[in-house]
């Protein structure tokens, strides 16, 4: 087969400091044949042009982006909860009356929309952690993974990879409170219950994993959490939970267990190499070197954190215990992880009043390796021989980028500055369009459909 070849004028390759200038890219069956550096200065052209069979990419091409966080319904919540006063709590009601409101028919249309969204921004892989399992009154649906199924086709249809992380959400409270009104569509009786369901469910498509998620140690009992470890174990599948999000959850689980979430879940078996703690907002000291010491990952989600008035993580403690970091946009206030990234850093700037705390490979880092490998995609997120043919760029030329030196693209780009997305060698995104899905009028139809 011919491959295909893309000749960057600047490309961040593994392990380097900074972008390097004129690298042709070749790719076949969609995963990466070669990667040569030209030995060139950068050659800026006008625009996207092809030459003969080489596709030309002025600006800087990155790997593909990660989004290791993902809940798609909370999209249709953008600019609809910032009229009053409240906290994460409030933001919740709000937020769950829209998820009373989707069935798989709906919620196609708006993870389709989202993820299409995602693929404008460069994000070629998301991780969806998903609890929307059954009916609005916790009746399952004829196929007890419809909405699940309805989740791994919008990817399909949106041109993106997806790892589905199916949530284990049993209760409400950390002292076992059941699930009632709008949260009894989440819950599977018991984590027995959630096994079965989760290991029925094999989607078509080599787009797609199923990964298991602990929705927080609210939502699953003690003693229940090992059956969720063991299940992604036993796959070598990513386990995902959220983890002291809010100081609330600490408080209420030292009250239950006398211990810290992080600790519970090491001590049931959650923590590990195969796991990722999304958010990590509240860390003891101890629950940091805890972290570290099993081999945990981290998804920080700073949008989304600042957004619900979360607080700030402690990126760089986590990332000197030895912590892989990740990033998600979690409840899409903004889907861009050009502003996660560099919220990572800038966030620490504000809170120690320093700045320097993350370098640009770093940040990159956390935006494309360490979220594929969060999401069981080890064979992603690098431009390098063997792996994934995945290609994001960012134009280096309108008003936002111009003069802005490559090493520098993630503190001043955006998500409306790419224009060229590859996902596994195929192009969904070309000139800044999405090539088959309409992303603003999607968004406007799903959104209206679940808010009306
Ligand atoms: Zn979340």
């Amino acid at each position: 087969m011919t491959p295909t070849r893309w000749l960057a004028e600047y490309a961040w390759l593994p392990d380097r400091a900074e972008p390097t200038a004129d690298v042709l890219i070749e790719a076949a069956d969609g995963r990466i044949t070669a990667v040569t550096p030209l030995g060139g200065a950068g050659t800026p052209t006008a625009g996207v042009e092809v030459l003969g069979d080489v596709t030309r990419l002025p600006g800087l091409t990155l790997p593909g982006l990660a989004n290791a966080h993902s809940h798609a319904f909370h999209r249709a919540l953008r600019g609809r909860t910032h009229g009053g006063r409240g906290d994460f709590w409030t933001w919740r009601n709000v937020m769950y009356d829209v998820a009373a409101r989707l069935d798989p028919d709906s919620y196609l249309a708006l993870a389709r929309a989202a993820y299409a969204e995602m693929a404008l921004a460069g994000i070629t892989c998301v991780g969806e952690f998903h609890y929307l399992h059954h009916g609005p009154d916790g009746t399952p649906y004829a196929d007890p993974n419809a909405m699940g199924a309805a989740l791994v086709e919008a990817a399909t249809q949106a041109g993106i990879r997806l790892t589905l992380l199916d949530t284990c959400y049993l209760t409400a409270t950390v002292d076992g409170e059941p699930l009632t009104g709008p949260q009894r569509r989440f819950g599977d009786g018991d984590a027995l219950g959630w096994a079965d369901r989760a290991s029925a469910f094999a989607p078509d498509g080599a787009h797609a994993l199923v990964g298991a998620a602990v929705h927080s140690v609210r939502a699953v009992p003690a003693e229940q959490l090992a059956t969720v470890a063991e299940w992604a174990d036993r796959r070598g599948a990513p386990l995902h939970v959220h983890l002291s999000e809010q100081p609330a959850e600490n408080d209420a689980c030292r009250a239950a267990h006398g211990r810290t979430p992080t600790r519970l879940l090491a001590d049931h078996g959650v923590l590990g190499p195969g796991t990722v703690a999304v958010h990590a907002t509240h860390p003891t000291s101890a629950d940091v070197t805890l972290l570290g010491d099993t081999g945990t990952g981290v998804c920080l989600c700073p949008t989304t954190e600042r957004d619900l008035a979360d607080g700030i993580g402690p990126a760089r403690r986590l990332a000197e215990a030895g912590v892989a970091l990740s990033l998600g946009s979690d409840s899409h206030a903004v889907i861009d992880l050009f502003e996660e990234a560099r919220a990572v850093e800038l966030d620490e700037r504000l809170r120690t009043r320093r700045r320097g705390h993350f370098s640009a490979a770093e940040l990159v880092g956390a935006a494309t390796v360490a979220g594929h490998a969060a999401l069981g995609w080890g064979d992603a997120g690098r431009l390098s021989v063997g792996d994934r043919a995945d290609l994001v760029t960012v134009r280096l030329d309108n008003a936002r980028t111009a003069g802005v030196p490559p090493v520098g693209a993630f503190f001043a780009a955006t998500a409306a500055d790419v224009t060229h997305v590859v996902v596994d060698g195929r192009t969904v995104v070309a000139d800044g369009r999405h090539l088959t899905v309409d992303v603003p009028a999607e968004l406007r139809r799903a959104i209206q459909a679940v808010n009306s």
